[in-house]
């Protein structure tokens, strides 16, 4: 049995949780790609790459890119044209 190439975006939240500080899951993304805009637990994230991409669900583009080196953590989200993250109640 072979595993999947990609799995959803919740596996990719934690890693985001860690630099951020925040919770993504719920973040309404638009894509730089086609202009949709997705939730991020519904993106397509590929972990075996060297660190993280996430890409779009409807159109493969890269929103995402997280990687961690030895000293640091580099993320890229220039694939989005914008990231809506609701805050929580006050
Ligand atoms: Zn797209």
């Amino acid at each position: 049995m072979t595993e999947p190439v990609h799995v959803d975006g919740n596996a990719a939240a934690g890693a985001l949780a860690e630099v951020l500080g925040i919770d993504v899951t719920t973040a309404a993304l638009t894509c730089a790609g086609c202009g949709r805009v997705g939730v991020f637990a519904e993106t397509h994230v590929y972990q075996r790459a060297p660190g993280i991409v996430v890409r779009c669900q409807y159109c493969d583009h890269v929103l995402a890119r997280l990687v961690h080196t030895l000293t640091d953590v580099r993320l890229d989200m220039r694939g989005a044209q914008s990231w809506r993250i609701a805050l929580p109640p006050r």
